[in-house]
């Protein structure tokens, strides 16, 4: 079988919920993708901000091996040993209490959402709470997480979603204060927002939300999907601001492509929240996810990843600007470590596809944004690698 065969293979039996790239990815090798041509790309992609360690690390592949060989699933009937190590490790990076794990992102935000609204229940004796979500924002496909997502494209078709859910435009404060009536349960939010076109949360924003909920005995929720796991050189992205949240969510690295996610939370929410019965999941933390949780923040932790991505981040982010003063259709950089945003008025879809022919993997966010979320194990020589091939990419619109 050819590329065309493979492609047309997975257009005649897939259903159609994605334009993708006309390549067939086949393996990777530390920071490339090899197509099934054998072509090699430099990936600034990691499978949308997943793949922290890139590929074929042998550590994380015999974690996930010896793993495998004992048992991969066992359903949360039982306890198993791999998800309380992985709980212990999220707790400590988090300083959260409690961790409840996920098959994927949006399966972590319908937890949080019935995490807050069950608090709330239970400390006011009766239902009808409200949750109050940013403009741009996404959390995700179910219709919980679509409710949240501030996103008019994503929802329209499947409406009527679920109820007592409000806008509020993100970093504006006033925008939050105005939708909080004595319904509110929590204030829901991506620290970084990302499929929104990269928006870091400003420090008054965060600082002022947090009074807010404080004041107001309200939950927040923060969104660590994309930008948490050291991505934005802090294991939390809320750790740079200092202003903790009352649940967060996560997924994405955790188990760098490993299906997992998780919410998690403090005691004082969790005393009063989900309790045996209200929720549940046959897959959710078995022992491979477990696995590969418990290594990846190991690993992360004894090679003080974030630390690396501190450095590396501030290496990307003054080549971007370098780009944006070159450029004239490249307008702005924003962002956070290894989670950049360039804002371009050319056309973001013909820029990744140029780029992909160019060898080199970057993806879209929002209309005009293209985003670069590279593995976090990255060097210098792989920054400048991806500019020239960025810039080769570039050329072919330019005149
Ligand atoms: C990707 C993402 C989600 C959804 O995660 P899935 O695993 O795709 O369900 C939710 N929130 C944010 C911020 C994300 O980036």
């Amino acid at each position: 079988m050819n590329k065309q065969d493979y492609m047309n293979g997975a257009e005649n039996t897939l259903l159609h919920t994605y334009n993708r790239f006309p390549v067939v990815l086949e393996k990777g090798e530390g920071v490339y993708l090899y197509d099934t041509d054998g072509k090699k790309y430099l990936d600034f992609a990691a499978g949308i901000a997943v793949n922290a360690f890139g590929y074929g690390n042998e550590e994380y592949l015999n974690a996930l091996k010896a793993q495998a060989d004992k048992l991969i699933h066992t359903s949360n009937l039982y306890y198993n040993v791999p998800i309380g190590n992985a709980a212990q490790r999220f707790l400590k990076i988090s300083g959260m209490d409690r961790v409840f794990f996920t098959n994927s992102g949006t399966e972590a935000i319908e937890g949080a959402i019935k995490a807050a609204k069950k608090y709330a229940y239970t400390r006011d004796g009766h239902a009808g709470h409200e949750i109050i979500a940013m403009q741009h924002s996404f959390h995700g496909r179910t219709i919980g997480a679509l409710s949240v997502t501030g996103n008019a494209h994503y929802q329209e078709p499947f409406e009527p979603l679920m109820p007592g859910v409000k806008f509020a435009e993100y970093n504006n404060l006033d925008s939050v204060k105005a939708q909080i009536t004595e319904k509110t349960c929590a204030i829901l939010f991506e620290t970084v927002q990302g499929e929104g076109g990269i928006y870091p949360a400003a420090p008054e924003f965060m600082e002022g939300v947090r009074r807010l909920c404080d004041e107001n005995d309200i939950l927040l929720i923060l969104d660590e999907i994309q930008c948490g796991m050291a991505r934005t050189g802090y294991m939390f992205a809320w750790q740079k601001y200092g202003v903790k949240p009352d649940i967060m969510t996560s997924a994405k690295a955790l188990g760098c492509g490993v299906p997992v996610g998780a919410f998690a939370m403090t005691e004082t929410v969790a005393e009063k929240s989900l309790a045996p019965g209200d929720h549940g999941t046959t897959y959710g933390g078995n022992p491979l996810a477990g696995a590969a949780v418990d290594k990846v923040i190991e690993m992360m932790e004894r090679e003080n990843i974030a630390a690396h991505v501190q450095k590396i981040g501030a290496y990307l982010e003054e080549k971007l600007d370098a780009l944006v003063e070159k450029y004239d259709f490249l307008t702005a950089r924003r962002g956070m470590g290894l989670l950049q945003g360039l804002v371009s008025t050319m056309p973001i879809g013909e820029i990744v596809l140029k780029a992909l022919e160019e060898g080199l993997l970057v993806i879209s966010a929002g209309s005009d944004v293209i985003r670069f979320v590279p593995p976090l194990v990255i060097e210098k020589e792989h920054v400048d690698e991806m500019l020239e091939k960025l810039e080769k990419a570039f050329s072919q619109f330019i005149s």
